[in-house]
């Protein structure tokens, strides 16, 4: 094995069969609806486009950008839309996609956002949740999994950029 990778916390098969199974409970929460998935950026990309394909709705993907985190591995008490999505959400029931909830600043804002443009239904789904770090509580509607503190990779999160194409949740020893 090579030892520069970082160890490996949840593995990719842990992922596939826990996405698979809140895929299921999306579809069948809004059985007869349309949803929008609202992916946010960068480190949801990957969960993300694997939980839609076990969505069996009609649904639209959009894109949003928002920094409350710089390169380095605490969250900053601001935040940024730096990429908005161009879809009107009034009357849409949401899925927000997140990586990680770690303080949980970023949803508190994005919920905020989404209910302030007249949302149907705004629902979040977070691939990660760091429960000792939660400093801003919101309900996690569709949650992977619960993680200790400490700082993840992979499957889409990153450090400085690198680790995003990991297939497993990693820790930096
Ligand atoms: P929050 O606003 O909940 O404090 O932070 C959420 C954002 O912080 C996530 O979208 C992610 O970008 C970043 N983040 C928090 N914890 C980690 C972590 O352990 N690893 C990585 N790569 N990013 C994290």
């Amino acid at each position: 094995m090579n030892k520069s990778l970082p160890r490996v916390l949840i593995s990719r098969e842990q992922i596939a069969h826990r996405v698979d199974k809140l895929g299921r409970q999306i579809t069948a929460d809004f059985q007869g609806e349309e949803i929008v998935i609202l992916c946010i950026l960068n480190g949801a990309f990957v969960f993300c486009s694997d939980l839609i394909k076990k969505i069996q709705l009609p649904l639209k993907v959009e894109f949003i950008s928002l920094s409350s985190y710089g390169s380095g591995t605490d969250s900053k008490e601001e935040v940024i839309c730096e990429w908005d999505c161009k879809l009107s959400l009034r009357d849409r029931n949401v899925v927000i996609v997140e990586d990680i909830v770690d303080s949980g600043l970023t949803i508190k804002y994005l919920l905020q956002m989404i209910h302030s443009r007249g949302a149907k239904s705004v629902k979040v789904a977070a691939l990660l949740f760091k429960p000792s770090r939660n400093r801003y509580p919101v309900s996690i509607d569709y949650l992977g999994f619960e993680i200790p503190d400490q700082f993840v990779v992979g499957h889409g999160l990153d450090h400085a950029q690198k680790y995003r194409e990991l297939p497993y949740i990693g820790i930096i020893e």
